[in-house]
């Protein structure tokens, strides 16, 4: 999958087979939400952006219509991908909504500012995807936060 955010000129890309992955393991927690660590690396001046890899929380608290994760007994495996390659890192995070349509709430854009933030946070613009899982199908939206704003890719 291919996407733009026209309107401030980035855009990124990622394996479906990463988004399936991520698909199933949201629906192990169904009908609660679930999500995980976004990694990738820019490319073009850093307006590229490609998603490489999830990682999954231990500690986290969800319900049907919350969802927050937490860094504990990860810490080792949230560096790894540094480590072995010093161009990926964290680039954001994703959550599900079950049963429920894949638009950023209120609360999902607080907490994507409160990455911004947090002291010793290195990244300008988290990027938060969504998806949007209901019987019938299943809904990706991907946003980025940028000047305090959440954009879209379309
Ligand atoms: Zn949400």
């Amino acid at each position: 999958m291919k996407l733009k955010a026209e309107k401030i000129g980035l855009s990124l890309e990622i394996e479906d087979q990463l988004l399936n992955n991520m698909t199933e393991n949201g629906k192990i927690y169904y009908p609660n939400e679930f999500g995980g660590f976004l990694f990738g690396y820019y490319t073009n001046n850093n307006k590229h952006l490609i998603i490489t890899d999830s990682v999954l929380p231990i500690k986290f608290k969800s319900s049907r219509y919350n969802f927050e994760r937490s860094t504990e007994g990860i810490e080792d495996q949230l560096y790894k991908f540094h480590r072995e390659s010093p161009s990926k890192f964290y680039i954001g995070e994703w959550h599900t909504h079950p049963d429920s349509n894949a638009i950023a709430s209120i609360a999902d854009i607080l907490a994507m500012r409160s990455i911004i933030s947090t002291p010793n946070s290195c990244i300008k613009n988290p990027v938060l995807l969504i998806i949007g899982d209901s019987k019938s199908k299943v809904k990706f939206s991907f946003y980025v936060l940028y000047n305090y704003n959440l954009y879209k890719y379309e």
